[in-house]
């Protein structure tokens, strides 16, 4: 797998990070994990295509992580000389597939040239050549994580979350794992992981690579928060910036 960060920002609009996305290319195909506002245009950015998306998984029905979906289907419906054949797969907690019809289809007709089939994100998936899993997590009603598997290695991504034992059992010896670090250490909001339980999570999970994103604008240097985390965790600790790529 080759993982692309598209946006390591969150709701706060942000000159230097997008709103929350990932691109992950696998043997077989293309997948999004997240679609915040901006992210079409992020995608440009990296060089890749929306045309190219197999199956999009969404974290939870926060704005920040979904409302690129309607610009999304939108393009691949109405992109001139451009005929999508292949369905598009939707998948999240139930709550995504009621924002696609109750939401973006009363606004436009579904496509006439593909299907968009919602997929329930629950137990485990095979997709394009990768096991994946999901994990309830601390946020919000609807919040999960997903794990994603195939001969390579193993990427976990939280989504946005707060500290729970069983998140870092799901996490348990990824290869990479990115992780909701919204706040520093003394700016803890509940519901969001600060750079220190960023550290305890890797820690507890085993994981070899610990990627630290969804940052809110602080005035915490990134030496700083790289300190709080490092506290609790050894290995290697990198900060998201938009573009960065993983290759697993
Ligand atoms: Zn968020
Ligand atoms: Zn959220």
């Amino acid at each position: 797998m080759r993982l692309t960060v598209l946006g390591s920002g969150t709701c706060v609009p942000s000159l230097e990070r997008g709103a929350p996305a990932y691109h992950i290319e696998t043997a077989e195909g293309v997948i999004l994990v997240d679609c915040g506002s901006g992210t079409l245009r992020q995608l440009l950015r990296a060089g890749k295509s929306y045309k190219d998306i197999d199956a999009v998984f969404i974290t939870h029905s926060h704005p920040d992580h979904i409302s690129d979906l309607m610009p999304l289907i939108h393009a691949l419906v109405a992109t001139p000389e451009f005929k999508r054949s292949a369905p598009l797969y939707i998948v999240g907690p139930k709550s995504v597939g009621d924002f696609y019809e109750g939401c973006i289809l009363s606004l436009m007709r579904s496509p006439r040239d593909f299907t968009v089939e919602t997929v329930i994100a629950q137990g485990k998936l095979f997709m394009l050549a990768v096991d994946i899993y999901t994990c309830k997590t601390l946020h919000s009603h609807d919040s999960i994580a997903y794990r994603f598997e195939d001969s390579k290695g193993v990427v976990v991504i939280t989504g946005d979350c707060d500290y729970d034992d069983s998140l870092a059992e799901f996490s348990s010896g990824a290869d990479l794992l990115i992780a909701d670090c919204s706040f520093p250490d003394g700016m803890k909001a509940p519901g969001h992981l600060t750079p220190s339980e960023c550290g305890m999570l890797a820690r507890k999970a085993g994981v070899k690579h610990l990627v630290l994103s969804h940052f809110y604008p602080v005035k915490t240097s990134d030496e700083e928060i790289l300190n709080q985390c490092r506290s609790h965790f050894k290995g290697r600790i990198t900060l998201a910036e938009d573009f960065m790529e993983f290759t697993l």
